[in-house]
């Protein structure tokens, strides 16, 4: 098994980064993440605006996966998410969803215990660890920093990138140039504060090819859904784009008319919102197995 250490960190997705490690598909990996906040917060007395922002929002990586090449599908199956046993979370002046109002920055330490985050020491949140940051290289040529979610996937912030899920990446550049990092222990949608439990960890994951298509967006796969995961500069923008994916997805499957696919949208395809505190925000529009294939949403 191949294990790559969080020292070998990336602070944006670029096609030009060295691979730190080469993987062939169906191959396991363990890549060690640190929290993103950069592990620099080690007491709640200490002052954010120290925080040194260009090492936050790492991603461990990027990981060559043999034989990937552009226009394929990168399919990350993610089997194992292990957070340690203490995370972090905090609320920093001018971020989040109530930015604007006037606040102290306050870090707060968070135990993990028996599965549970016990967040003031009697409230207890059952924890769902996942992935915030999870992607591969943008085409060559652009670059995209970890903190900004996009096609190529990055900083999601989905909590449904959980163990036992499935994401299907397009790939922009040969090797696909993997990255993941950004574990929370817990995360509801729009992680309004802006950071949720951060907590540095490890992650087992086994990659796929899917050769000669790919998916516009990144495509989670969980145990009853198809989700199609989109970021831009607002919430709308993101909302429009998830429904006209999911509607064509929609005509695709069911050789129907946009009209008609559109309509059946309203009863069935389900917007919900991944953040609204990153530099992009992020809409997905989930769409039960029973009316979708994955074939539908590749291209
Ligand atoms: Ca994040």
């Amino acid at each position: 098994m191949k294990y790559v250490s969080k020292e070998r960190v990336i602070f944006s997705f670029n096609s030009k980064h060295e691979p730190v490690e080469r993987v062939k598909p169906s191959e396991l990996i363990v890549l060690e993440v640190e929290d993103a906040f950069g592990g620099q917060v080690k007491s709640e007395g200490d002052s954010l605006e120290t925080l040194d922002w260009t090492r936050v929002d790492g991603a461990t990586g990027p990981i060559y996966v043999e034989g990937a090449v552009p226009n394929d599908t990168l399919v990350v199956e993610i089997l194992d998410i292990k957070p340690g046993d203490k995370g972090v979370i905090a609320v920093i002046p001018g971020y989040g969803a109530l930015g604007s109002k006037e606040f102290r920055g306050k870090a707060k330490f968070v135990a993990l215990k028996d599965g549970f985050a016990i967040f003031d020491g009697k409230t207890r949140v059952k924890i769902k660890p996942m992935i915030g940051t999870i992607g591969v290289a943008p085409p060559p040529g652009e670059e995209v920093p970890t903190s900004t979610p996009g096609r190529h996937g990055g900083n999601m912030d989905v909590k449904d990138v959980t163990s036992g899920t499935k994401l299907y990446l397009p790939v922009f550049a040969e090797g696909a140039l993997f990255a993941a990092g950004d574990l929370h222990a817990v995360q509801a949608d729009g992680e309004l504060c802006v950071s949720s439990i951060e907590v540095a960890g490890q992650t087992l994951l086994r990659f796929d090819l899917i050769k000669g298509k790919s998916p516009r967006w990144p495509i989670l796969e969980t145990a009853d859904s198809y989700m199609i995961i989109v970021a831009a500069e607002d919430l709308d923008k993101a909302a429009e784009i998830a429904s006209r994916e999911a509607v064509e997805a929609l005509m695709r499957e069911h050789g129907w008319s946009f009209e008609e696919a559109y309509m059946f949208g309203s009863l069935a395809v389900e917007l919900k919102i991944n953040q609204v505190v990153d530099p992009k925000k992020g809409v997905r529009a989930a769409i039960p197995k029973e009316y979708i294939t994955l074939e539908s949403l590749l291209r």
